[in-house]
């Protein structure tokens, strides 16, 4: 039987105070993850943090543009949203990225008809609400761990508690067994092509195999 897998991921950024602080923790505990980036937060200034993702074996995908809810969009705004993340995307990391995760986790028949990516939903702690502690964000998370999961979190700006909580995450599915995985690295694991329409069309994944 082989080790389980478990996948990272870090919607909303990139930014200049929560993502460097993120990487600091992956780094530390020598495991990588992949990053859901809005279009618009892909500036200059940010350009060096995932710069730094990538050097550190990280994965980059796209969280569309202006993070706006999609479902209600018609094609044209649809596709405006993915392709102008994707230019951004692929001007830092050469290539255009594999998965997509809807904002809002809002989607359509519009958007699964019009957008090629593999959509990627995941197992959230909600740890946008404020209100929802350290200690909690990493109770929820580890109640939810199994073989195949993708844990969603946020490196959102002033998300300090899920740094905190990342450190104790990591520390305890390592404790369990579990290796740490890009979303690529994931699926090929699980035999299972991103790309291949027959098998991911109008499936959006929170745990993969
Ligand atoms: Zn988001």
């Amino acid at each position: 039987m082989n080790d389980p897998i478990i996948a990272l991921t870090f919607d909303d950024g990139p930014n200049v105070t929560i993502t460097p602080l993120v990487l600091d923790v992956l780094e530390k505990h020598d495991v990588t993850g992949t990053f859901f980036l809005i279009g618009k937060n892909m500036t200059p200034e940010t350009e060096p943090v995932i710069r730094r993702a990538l050097s550190m074996g990280c994965e980059i995908a796209n969280h569309s543009y202006n993070h706006s809810y999609m479902d209600s969009m018609q094609t044209v705004e649809i596709m405006k949203e993915i392709a102008l993340t994707e230019d951004r995307i692929r001007s830092v990391t050469g290539h255009g990225a594999a998965f997509f995760r809807p904002p809002y986790l809002a989607v359509s028949d519009e958007m699964y008809e019009s957008i090629d990516h593999c959509f990627i939903a995941g197992l959230g702690c909600e740890d946008w609400e404020i209100e929802v502690t350290a200690k909690e964000r990493i109770r929820r998370t580890l109640e939810q761990a199994c073989d195949g999961a993708i844990i969603l979190l946020h490196d959102m700006e002033d998300n300090y508690p899920t740094v905190e909580a990342l450190d104790e995450i990591i520390v305890s599915l390592k404790g369990q067994g579990y290796h740490f995985a890009t979303l690529s690295q994931l699926f090929k694991a699980k035999h299972i092509d991103p790309g291949d329409h027959a098998i991911t069309r109008n499936k959006i994944y929170s745990v993969v195999g």
